[in-house]
């Protein structure tokens, strides 16, 4: 099942921006018209691809990202090949007797390699992964160039020839049509995993093909295409590495939240004046007791895109559990409790819409037909907040939040669904609903 609400802009922004980056940079006009520029760039490239293999290498095998290793192999291996290509043609004005052949190959077998090592994800066993995606790459290429050496007029022949006459034309002449193939299919299926699975390391795969066929598109035409365009797709695949190993340290997986470790991380450097609000979730073990915990989870990922929208200045942070930890630098108490306030209010006046499981038609044939008339049902949450500023009573961190801890205990006490601040008398409760309504 499609999860539309998972797609986000944010997981294609670096690649995006690198892979503009690289065209920006190849282009006559955005790199070789500025001298110096041009200068030190060139310097840098003609490091950047063998220090992104090795660093970037070492780093995807760290995380066990040996799908992104394979890619940075995939991709330095044809710009090496090309490369030299590029460079006779560069040097010589003309191109080598076996250039057609290897340019060819290479925009067959770059995009399809790519596109299989992309689709392919890890397998537990690091080694095992390793030495089966070796494999894969001694066999195609072993094949290739023992095909390539045999017959090579043959091989040319082959890939050259125009199957499709009606596909022909100025915009699809620079490649073989066998390319063209190779990188819709590869667009595609990557296109598919995205959708299937948004995640930023498929994004960035996924615009990483376009750089690619970029790349092949312009290889004798721009000087720097090869170099440049192969640097940021290698960048792309292990930025988004990075991108996913930071998600994983400092992101709560369920709430999409900063989690524990962000707010730690937070609450070091602090400056004089802090407000650190302690939330939890009344009666959360009913939701949990009373719909299950997949129902529990929704609960928790609905409170939590409130508390991002928390408003006066402040950042939600998921404490652990039901816990969540609202933190307001440079603000006094007075200063957040009109916000804290509505932040349960708004907890508080959402309607969360759940589909009745037990009214759940059995066959799917039974559920087309009910479809639109299915009972659902509403539930509401509450929060109570217990709030604390720093002070001299209070003075690092850790006694704020237990401050406010004891500030939430006491609204827990006074009836729930309510915000007290530290030292204050809680009021007792008023009638309210804290809990499931139907
Ligand atoms: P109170 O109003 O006093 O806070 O009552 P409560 O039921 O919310 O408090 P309690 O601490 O007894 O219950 C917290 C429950 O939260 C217990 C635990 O099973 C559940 N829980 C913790 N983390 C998760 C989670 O990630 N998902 C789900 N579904 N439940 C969780
Ligand atoms: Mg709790
Ligand atoms: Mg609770």
């Amino acid at each position: 099942m499609l999860n539309t609400a998972a797609y986000r802009l944010s997981h294609f922004l670096s690649s995006i921006m690198l892979i503009l980056a690289g065209v920006v940079l190849t282009s006559q006009q955005g790199f070789a018209s500025i001298t110096w520029l041009h200068s030190f760039f060139s310097t840098l490239f003609e490091v950047l691809p063998i220090l992104l293999l090795g660093l970037g290498g070492l780093l995807c095998l760290f995380y066990g990202r040996t799908r992104q290793a394979a890619l940075l192999i995939v991709v330095y291996l044809s710009h090496y090949i090309l490369a030299n290509e590029a460079d006779y043609f560069r040097t010589h004005g003309v191109v080598r007797e076996s250039t057609a052949l290897t340019f060819h190959m290479c925009s067959l077998l770059l995009p399809l390699l790519y596109g299989v090592y992309a689709a392919w994800s890890e397998r537990a066993q690091l080694v095992q992964d390793l030495v089966a995606r070796s494999a894969v790459l001694i066999a195609v290429t072993g094949v290739a160039v023992a095909m390539a050496r045999r017959y090579p007029d043959d091989v040319l022949q082959w890939l050259v020839a125009i199957r499709v006459e009606q596909l022909q034309g100025p915009l699809t002449q620079a490649l073989i049509q066998f390319s063209y193939a190779a990188f819709a299919l590869t667009f595609l299926v990557l296109l598919i995993q995205y959708l299937r699975h948004p995640r930023v390391l498929h994004a960035s795969q996924l615009v990483a093909v376009l750089g690619l066929y970029w790349m092949l598109l312009n290889t004798f035409m721009l000087p720097e295409a090869l170099v440049v365009m192969s640097s940021m797709v290698m960048l792309a695949l292990i930025v988004a590495v990075a991108q996913e190993a930071y998600q994983m340290a400092f992101l709560d997986e369920l709430t999409g939240l900063p989690g524990r470790r962000a707010l730690n991380e937070r609450m070091a450097r602090l400056g004089r004046n802090y407000v650190i609000a302690m939330t939890d979730v009344d009666h959360f073990k009913k939701f949990n007791d009373t719909y299950g915990h997949d129902v529990g989870d929704q609960v928790l990922r609905m409170v939590a895109s409130q508390l991002r929208k928390v408003s006066g200045g402040g950042t939600a942070y998921r404490y652990g559990g039901e816990e969540f930890t609202v933190l307001y630098p440079g603000k006094s108490i007075s200063e957040c409790l009109p916000h804290l306030e509505a932040l349960r209010r708004n907890i508080e006046e959402y309607r969360m819409r759940l589909r009745d499981k037990q009214s759940r038609p059995e066959d799917a044939k039974r559920g087309r037909n009910q479809r639109g008339q299915s009972k659902s049902q509403h539930v509401s949450v509450a929060i109570s907040i217990g709030v604390a500023e720093r002070s001299d009573e209070h003075r690092d961190p850790q006694e704020v939040i237990k401050a406010a801890d004891q500030a939430l205990y006491k609204a827990k006490e006074a009836g729930r669904n309510r915000v007290v601040a530290y030292g204050q008398k809680a009021v007792p409760a008023t009638r309210r609903k804290a809990v499931a309504t139907r």
